[in-house]
């Protein structure tokens, strides 16, 4: 296991090839200046990240052999595998202008030579750059399907996801339940503390109910004070308690920013029938929060 810190031109830097031993002659390095353009050109077709790892991993293979490349995407526990995993690794972590864009493994059956291990660096000056420009996109694409103030997933995200799970639901004959949750009385926080607490109200509720989630169930700030939990391969029963979870939580709150106050939700919930729309569904799960108002909110109804 060798490590060492490489520093290419610029601000461009590789750091850190975990493992490093050969035997096998390549390209040589120097040969390959022009081809890392013509690759670094190819790469920039594409803004999705898995389909430039795999043209990257098929046009390296000209000059390199590799079983394998491993994409870690930066901040995410999100790999990209193009080939497979093998026992010798050269690691690098991609890194431009003090940004980290992920870590990347080669791996292969048969060790690295030094010569190799080069090659492979000049190769991955190709990736740089239209991988930043992919990363940048797909922050781009994740920030325009969220809300700002919560972080939750917004309306746009939840009606395209609403189509889909129900879509899949209906494929895989799996329970799919949906809470539509609303923060009871909440005009009453802005008319007695001012928006910017009510903001702090929904900020709370929100981190509140992503707390008692699971991964899987996906949270959308739907309106104003309303959010919607898709909780997909969940009954109505699961739901329910969910919901139930949610309310007892957030009532647990003693404080939002400093201030001692008490919030309550009421929440509708339904399990998606036989051969429902989308709207059909939601329409009611809205009609079950309806009911929640009307029973003296702070309370769970099943629709
Ligand atoms: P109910 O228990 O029946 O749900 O009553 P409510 O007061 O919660 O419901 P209502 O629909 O009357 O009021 C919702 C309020 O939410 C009105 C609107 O000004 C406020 N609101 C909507 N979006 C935001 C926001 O982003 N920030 C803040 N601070 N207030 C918001
Ligand atoms: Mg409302
Ligand atoms: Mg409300």
């Amino acid at each position: 296991m060798s490590s060492t810190q490489i520093s290419n031109t610029g601000n461009l830097a590789l750091v850190n090839p975990l493992q490093a031993h050969g035997t096998v002659a390549p390209t040589p390095p120097e040969q390959l200046g022009s081809r890392v353009l013509e690759i670094a050109s190819i790469l920039q077709t594409t803004l999705e990240i898995d389909k430039q790892i795999e043209l990257f991993g098929k046009e390296i293979q000209r000059y390199l052999a590799v079983d394998g490349l491993i994409f870690a995407l930066p901040n995410s526990e999100r790999e990209v595998v193009y080939g497979r995993d093998a026992s010798e690794r050269a690691t690098y972590a991609l890194v431009l202008h003090d940004a980290p864009l992920g870590s990347i493994r080669a791996c292969r059956d048969l060790p690295f030579t030094e010569t190799e291990l080069t090659s492979l660096e000049n190769l991955l000056c190709a990736l740089i750059y239209p991988l930043r420009n992919a990363l940048s996109y797909k922050q781009a694409v994740e920030m325009a399907s969220r809300d700002p103030l919560t972080g939750a997933h917004n309306r746009l995200a939840m009606n395209a996801a609403l189509v889909r799970e129900v879509d899949l639901a209906h494929r895989q004959t799996q329970p799919l339940s949906m809470l539509v949750i609303d923060i009871d009385h909440f005009k009453a926080f802005n008319d007695e503390h001012g928006h910017a607490f009510g903001d702090d109200v929904l900020v709370a509720v929100a981190q509140t109910i992503a707390n008692t989630i699971r991964r899987s169930d996906l949270l959308y700030r739907f309106g104003g004070e309303e959010f919607v939990v898709l909780a997909s391969h969940t009954g109505r029963d699961g739901a329910l308690l969910l919901a139930e979870r949610i309310r007892e939580n957030v009532a647990a709150m003693q404080t939002v920013r400093g201030r001692s106050t008490r919030v309550t939700v009421s929440t509708g919930v339904a399990e998606l029938d036989g051969g429902e729309t989308a709207e059909g569904f939601f329409e009611r799960a809205d009609q079950a929060l309806y009911s929640a108002k009307q029973g003296g909110r702070n309370r769970s109804t099943l629709a």
